[in-house]
């Protein structure tokens, strides 16, 4: 016996002082990691109050290494000469559909889910991520696949694999919904068609279903916490809630044990109200809120992500009660400013098609609705950083952040569309666009 242990013990010693030296020999080969100056005629780093004139940002590897007012660039070391352009960093983009492309009718929804199968979803989802990276957002949150299973962990391995170009991202996988509250619908009863989101029933039912998508990848747990939105005689907008208080409670409770934040979409005021009773991180849409939950939500220091670049496209072809949500979001933005609730920059790119859409018009309705210009890249930058708990690496542009940056030729404080017109891409220190040299 002692013998038979001797041998695979030596053989495994040596293995490991193999490894060992394999190691120290990759390492001995390896090149130092690359560094690089950008000379930016205008910098807005995220965290200043002004613009900071002639600013020289040196980055290694795929990090920001300093930021420096003037200065010149170490010997030798290579500089993108952004002299004439104002750099901002990386955009970011809390509330996306990579997996869809455009639903502004159920038919437009029905015909994707029905007709396209999901790897081809998933190639129009690559796609869409190198878009959305050439408009400048370097980070995004995919807020579930529309019945694209886990196709959106797929894309993100496949960008942070260095496959295909996109943003960093976070994903939701499938969402959930009870049974029966959510597309498709309306078809026999002896088709089995797909469903947009996950069915999820009961308390037990909830935990098991948030322990399968955390298993398969979900960075973020999203729920549907309403539908049928509709005005009643009190003015304000409601909704029927999906799910009862503690199925609700169970998910998010369950997301949060595992490490997961929690998302709700919550657009009538019953559903924003039954979101904020569960706990969840982040409201998304939220157009029917109140006074009393703005006052709420400012309280427990929950995201709102508002998405009015879909409801304002989405309106005239819906028609009935959609354009006057709009008009009611823009009186809820209003008030939610004032009470500093913290409005992250969400788009649901995807309800909206990529290829027709630059999401960087979400910057210009917020500065529309009464933000500073500095405010709303705020809320594109900075304040998603902290939604998607990743404020020590991104969302400022300062020393030991990721090189996540872009550039635009005029000054987006003085025009916010500039922001539509990104011409420099940079993400992790290499670059993916450049129209300016
Ligand atoms: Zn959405």
């Amino acid at each position: 016996m002692r013998k038979q242990f001797a041998l695979p013990a030596v053989i495994a010693v040596s293995v490991l002082v193999s490894a060992q030296f394999s190691i120290v020999a990759q390492e001995k080969e390896k090149p130092a990691p690359q560094k690089i100056a950008i000379r930016a005629g205008r910098l807005i780093d995220g965290k200043s109050e002004a613009p900071i004139a002639n600013a020289l940002i040196l980055i290694e590897g795929d990090h920001i290494l300093s930021v420096a007012t003037g200065g010149s660039a170490p010997a030798g070391v290579p500089i993108i000469d952004l002299s004439k352009a104002t750099v901002l960093p990386g955009l970011v983009d809390a509330h996306t559909h990579l997996l869809l492309n455009g639903d502004i009718t159920a038919e437009d929804y029905d015909v994707q889910l029905l007709k396209q199968s999901i790897p081809y979803r998933a190639i129009l989802s690559a796609r869409n991520a190198r878009i959305a990276l050439e408009h400048g957002f370097t980070s995004m949150r995919d807020l579930e696949t529309e019945g694209a299973m886990y196709a959106d962990v797929d894309i993100k391995t496949a960008i942070a694999n260095g496959e295909v170009p996109g943003p960093r991202m976070q994903v939701a996988t499938r969402a959930m919904t009870p049974t029966g509250m959510y597309p498709l619908l309306g078809y026999s009863w002896e088709l089995q068609v797909p469903k947009g989101v996950q069915y999820v029933d009961g308390v037990d039912g909830a935990r098991k279903a948030v322990r399968e998508q955390v298993m398969y990848g979900a960075d973020w747990i999203k729920y549907y916490s309403d539908r049928r939105y509709h005005f009643e005689s009190d003015g304000v907008l409601h909704s029927m809630v999906n799910f009862t208080d503690d199925e609700a409670k169970a998910i998010v409770d369950e997301a949060h044990r595992l490490g997961k934040k929690v998302a709700a979409h919550a657009i009538g005021s019953d559903g924003i109200a039954a979101a904020l009773r569960a706990g969840v991180d982040t409201v998304e849409h939220g157009d029917g809120l109140t006074d009393a939950l703005i006052d709420e939500i400012a309280k427990k220091g929950v995201f709102w992500v508002p998405t009015i670049t879909v409801g304002a496209y989405v309106a005239p072809g819906r028609g009935g009660n959609w354009t006057r949500m709009v008009d009611l979001e823009k009186a809820a933005f209003q008030k939610a400013l004032k009470k500093n609730v913290k409005i992250a920059l969400g788009t649901d790119a995807g309800g909206f098609d990529w290829k027709e859409i630059n999401q960087a018009r979400e910057f210009e309705y917020y500065v529309n609705y009464g933000m500073t210009p500095m405010q709303a890249i705020r809320s594109g930058t900075a304040v998603p950083g902290e939604l998607l708990g990743w404020s020590d690496k991104m969302g400022t542009l300062e020393a030991g952040k990721w090189a996540d940056l872009v550039a635009v030729s005029g000054d987006p404080l003085k025009d916010i569309t500039e922001l539509q017109r990104v011409k420099f891409v940079m993400k992790a220190g290499a670059v993916y666009k450049n129209e300016l040299q």
